[in-house]
């Protein structure tokens, strides 16, 4: 995909763009008005959008027991990583109930190259003896019930909801996508919970979901850990952090 300086780039942010052309960092930010911010976090959805039509989850998953058994255990794991050990592990094990009455071993080994993987293996059989013995055998579908889930946190359980429930009701954040807020100016934060709490009143609720997506594919392609792709960037007219 190519991804030209112009590519993309919306109108009447000229203000903006030239105000926020600074290092990122707190100083920065609190010049920032609370609607400016919001202006540009608005901005940056409606070009990252122009730029990945097809954002979606990468994990392949068919049903919501399966994407919960994937996200458990995309933890500190690339996706390609966890989409290798899936099919082996959900056509050994494709109902909660399966999964309750596995021999840890056995999970253990194919889901190994996952790393952590005898946490994952802790977490994935309570998960599962949890759905069945509270929930006969049905994930559940809010929050409050998904979190009680072991080795459920409010991230898996925001994917959740997002992505096999159509329901918005928070953003998912990982690593790429709190690496993307802090450099884009869009929190100061490191906590991930407290990232969540800024990014909220930025963007409109029904992007809360594609939110997550847009800033992993940005992130991956071009706004990479190591070194930013600054020069290539569409939103280095709008970002504070932007090498350029
Ligand atoms: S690549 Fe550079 S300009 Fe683009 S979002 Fe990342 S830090 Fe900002």
């Amino acid at each position: 995909m190519k991804s030209g300086k112009g590519e993309g780039k919306g109108v009447g942010l000229g203000n903006i763009a030239r105000k926020n052309a600074r290092p990122v960092g707190q100083r920065g930010l609190r010049r920032e008005s609370k609607a400016a911010r919001q202006a540009r976090a608005r901005e940056i959805v409606a070009r990252l959008k122009r730029k990945y039509p097809n954002a979606k989850c990468s994990l392949h998953y068919e049903n919501p027991f399966q994407l919960l058994v994937a996200t458990i255990l995309s933890a500190q794991c690339t996706d390609e990583r966890v989409n290798l050990v899936t099919p082996k592990l959900f056509e050994r094990f494709p109902e909660p109930d399966d999964l309750a009455g596995a021999k840890p071993e056995e999970v253990e080994e194919i889901v190994k190259s996952t790393g952590f993987f005898r946490n994952k293996t802790k977490s994935l059989l309570g998960m599962s003896n949890a759905l069945v013995e509270r929930h006969k055998g049905v994930v559940p579908d809010t929050m409050t019930d998904l979190v009680k889930l072991p080795g459920v946190g409010r991230k898996t359980a925001n994917v959740l909801l997002g992505n096999a429930f159509g329901k918005t009701e928070g953003i998912v954040v990982d690593t790429h996508v709190a690496r993307l807020s802090g450099r884009l100016g869009l929190t100061p934060q490191t906590d991930a919970v407290k990232i969540e709490q800024d990014l909220i009143p930025l963007i409109e609720r029904p992007d809360w979901t594609i939110l997550a997506h847009l800033f992993i594919d940005h992130g991956r392609a071009v706004c990479k850990a190591p070194k930013p792709l600054c020069e290539v960037c569409i939103l280095n007219d709008i970002c504070p952090s932007s090498r350029i």
